[in-house]
């Protein structure tokens, strides 16, 4: 058996839409089409839509009349034309191959109507659900109106499946309630690695917080045999470990969104601790790319924030007035080494400021490394929205064993925690 195979021949203990009879039913299922798009509203990136093709494609192939709801952006219970869903409309019908209808609302009368009116074989996508606010608040008489839509529930929205909202907790009260085949597959992947990695077993954390990732650092060091960090959040690490971070960003003690106290430098350094007691390896950059953080005025006044006398070669020591923007040559040889040794990879967050390209090398490097990892059949996981596009940028997707469609939910994942959005599902073996 191959290791690919041994990782996706894990089962989920949550039905999925094989488990149970959708024949000719009316299926209402929630995607994430929360897809980027450039300033025109062009779709940069469709992954998210083809990813939820299995499942649509399946559906039609049962004779169902498949409803989809999704959300875009942050609209905050506001109507914005520019988080409208009528471009991933267009892009789904190209994909598809067949007509995509679409209401202008995801409730309501005519919605309601539509839905009821749809043929088996037809597709119908509602309008983005955050223009009401009670999805997010995972309003009970919302949610039942969108159950009211159809026979079934499928949730194959891995990359909401760390919210409770209407359309991801809710509906469950009021239909059968099963996961889609992506939903099916990222958990497959990032549970299955997890119970079983093949080892040695390499984790790479990137970003810029280390509140946001500190609890996947310390649930991951529980199971990995090296941890990867590089990003902002390696000089937190390297502040409390004396070395000199000039500008660097680094974080102290702050406050999270609940406005508890969080010790970033003491939960670095339990981190390091924790490390050294488990028998794994946490490595952090040993040079940097600096450059100097200058605020200029804009063409039309407005400040902006520019980098200048910037080392690209690389330093041992960061200046004064100088921030780290990236890993150095020297750290992106260790860590494409570290790399490529091993038989399981999971990837989160960019080496450096990598939408700069002069400051993108350690973050490709990574990808590069992660790709021949792949090729020399381990198994290679990434997940973020930035450290997903350096893989596209090089061309790599396709040699990546799995990019996941979810950022915060894998995070999530990893961390131990339980998906609101999964667990309520119905277990197999119910
Ligand atoms: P995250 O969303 O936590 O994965 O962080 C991604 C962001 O971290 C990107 O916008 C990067 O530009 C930023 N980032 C990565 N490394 C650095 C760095 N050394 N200094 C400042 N920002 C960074």
């Amino acid at each position: 058996m191959s290791a690919q195979n041994m990782v996706m021949g894990k089962t989920i203990s949550k039905k999925t839409i094989e488990d149970i009879d959708v024949s000719g039913k009316r299926v209402l299922i929630r995607v994430d089409f929360n897809v980027p798009q450039d300033a025109d509203g062009r779709i940069t990136d469709d992954r998210r839509i083809k990813g939820a093709l299995p499942t649509i494609e399946y559906l039609l192939s049962k004779n169902c009349a498949v409803i989809l709801m999704s959300h875009m952006g942050r609209p905050k219970g506001q109507v914005h034309d520019k988080y409208r869903l009528d471009q991933v409309r267009v892009r789904l019908s190209e994909l598809l191959g067949r007509d995509v209808f679409k209401t202008a609302d995801c409730i309501g009368d005519i919605v309601w109507e539509k839905a009821n009116a749809l043929q088996s074989g037809q597709i119908l996508l509602l309008e983005n659900l955050r223009f009401h606010s009670e999805e997010e608040e995972n309003d009970p008489e919302f949610a039942k109106k969108l159950a009211g839509l159809a026979d079934v529930y499928v949730n194959d929205a891995f990359g909401t499946a760390h919210r409770a909202h209407a359309s991801t907790e809710g509906i469950t009260k009021y239909l059968p309630s099963v996961a889609g085949f992506l939903m099916e597959k990222e958990i497959q992947f990032l549970s299955g690695i997890l119970e079983n990695p093949g080892r040695p077993f390499v984790a790479i954390i990137g970003g810029a917080k280390v509140s946001d990732k500190i609890k996947v650092i310390d649930s991951l060091l529980d199971k990995v045999d090296v941890l990867l960090i590089g990003g902002a959040m390696a000089y937190t690490f390297l502040k409390e470990q004396g070395v000199a971070v000039g500008a660097s960003l680094v974080e102290g003690v702050i406050e999270d969104k609940k406005g508890q106290k969080v010790d970033c430098p003491a939960l670095a350094r339990q981190a390091i601790e924790k490390a050294k007691t488990n028998n794994s390896r946490l490595l952090l950059p040993v040079d940097h790319i600096q450059a100097k953080p200058v605020k200029e005025m804009d063409a039309g006044g407005h400040e902006k924030l520019v980098w200048k006398e910037a080392s690209l070669n690389g330093v041992k020591d960061i200046q004064e007035g100088f921030a780290g923007v990236d890993i150095g040559p020297e750290t992106s040889r260790i860590y494409a080494e570290e790399i490529q040794k091993a038989k399981t990879v999971i990837w989160n967050g960019p080496m450096g400021i990598f939408e700069e390209k002069p400051f993108s090398k350690g973050t490709l490097e990574v990808a590069r490394a992660c790709a021949a990892t792949s090729e020399q059949g381990g198994i290679t996981v990434v997940g973020g929205g930035d450290s997903v596009a350096a893989v596209e940028s090089l061309g790599y997707s396709q040699k990546i064993t799995h990019i996941s469609t979810g950022g915060g939910a894998a995070l999530e994942l990893l961390e131990g925690k339980t998906l609101p959005g999964l667990a309520v599902l119905e277990d197999k073996d119910a």
